[in-house]
């Protein structure tokens, strides 16, 4: 069987799979969920025999209530990764121009070369790690009918947009997906509705709820009915949907467990902008990227995995004690080159 030259021509997604005794390569959370035992006798009181509500109705309502949208605005999926998706492939056909930074997070080139969508890359200024948004702008100018996808903080540089950025965005007339993954660890707010805008959220970064593949999206209620026809039904199942609605019902604890993640990520990021080899990019997310000379398999050998990518590694914030490794680990590599006359 021969696949489509555009998927031959593809890679899978993929991840560097390492046992290691931390674990700071995915941007999980530290905190796990604290309430298992109730959710799984909430879960076994409803019927595992009958499909879930297709519309996944009760999340949506409470999503609905807790960021003050209307349940039609908002759509829930197995995870954002899925609802990423269903936005493409509404809005990227073959041909059409899709603008995103580069670095970002990779599954969305992957998508846009699956709709058979024109990407665009616009790099981002490999010092800073900044959010390329007046390139960004530019590209589209040049560009009709295009899409351009943003991501902030952007994984995996951390930088930010400004606060007029999705609106300057927008003015160009593109149709904009804003991927706030990590948003709530730059306190950022949600933005009003726009028809041409789609904002996805998840449950696996701040609410700690990567295992359970919950995401979702806000637009307007015309915008989310034409997604609705293209993304799956039934994906959301009811262990994910209870478990997420619960979660959201304790609202003051993942603020609590946002405040500490940022507290720990300023820390962090001190502790590497007072050491002469590394250069750390400033971080609005749950993560910081850096350039050193320590390499992937350097930290791993100490014990901490952490993520590679073209010219910088990229460390979640875990826990107090798991941060205190990895800083740990970095020190005791640079060290250990010095000593060894690497960088004499
Ligand atoms: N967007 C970004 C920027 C991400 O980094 C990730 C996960 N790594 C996702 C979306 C997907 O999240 P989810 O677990 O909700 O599928």
């Amino acid at each position: 069987m021969t696949a489509r030259a555009a998927i031959a021509a593809m890679t899978a997604y993929t991840l560097d799979l390492r046992e290691a005794e931390v674990k700071l390569n995915q941007n999980e959370s530290p905190f796990d969920f604290p309430f298992k035992t109730e959710a799984l006798l909430r879960i076994a009181g409803r019927p595992w025999n009958l499909y879930p509500d297709f519309e996944s109705t009760g999340l949506r309502t409470a999503l609905a209530e807790a960021f003050d949208f209307a349940p039609e605005n908002i759509l829930t999926g197995n995870g954002s990764n899925e609802l990423l998706a269903a936005t493409v492939a509404t809005f990227v056909g073959p041909g059409t121009p899709v603008v995103f930074a580069r670095p970002t997070f990779s599954l969305y080139e992957k998508l846009i070369t699956i709709a058979g969508g024109l990407p665009v890359p616009v790099a981002l200024d490999p010092l800073t790690g900044l959010l390329p948004l007046e390139e960004m702008l530019r590209a589209l100018e040049a560009l009709r009918g295009a899409v351009v996808i943003v991501c902030s903080p952007n994984n995996p540089t951390g930088g930010v947009l400004p606060a007029d950025g999705l609106q300057k965005l927008l003015d160009t007339g593109a149709t904009v997906l804003f991927d706030r993954a990590y948003g709530d660890f730059a306190l950022d707010i949600l933005p009003p509705l726009h028809d041409r805008l789609v904002t996805l959220s998840t449950f696996s970064k701040a609410w700690g709820l990567a295992a359970l593949r919950v995401g979702w999206l806000a637009s307007t209620a015309a915008t989310c009915r034409e997604i609705r026809k293209v993304k799956l039904p039934y994906s959301l199942n009811i262990v994910s949907e209870t478990i997420a609605a619960m979660a959201l019902e304790q609202r003051a604890l993942r603020d609590a467990n946002v405040e500490q993640v940022i507290a720990e990520r300023e820390r962090v990021a001190a502790a590497l902008s007072a050491i002469p080899e590394v250069t750390a990019f400033p971080s609005g997310a749950n993560f910081i990227a850096f350039r050193s000379p320590a390499t992937f398999e350097n930290f791993l050998a100490h014990g901490v995995l952490v993520r590679k990518y073209d010219g910088f590694l990229r460390v979640s914030i875990g826990s107090r004690e798991e941060n205190d490794r990895f800083l740990d680990a970095l020190s005791a590599i640079l060290v250990r080159d010095a000593a060894m006359g690497v960088r004499s």
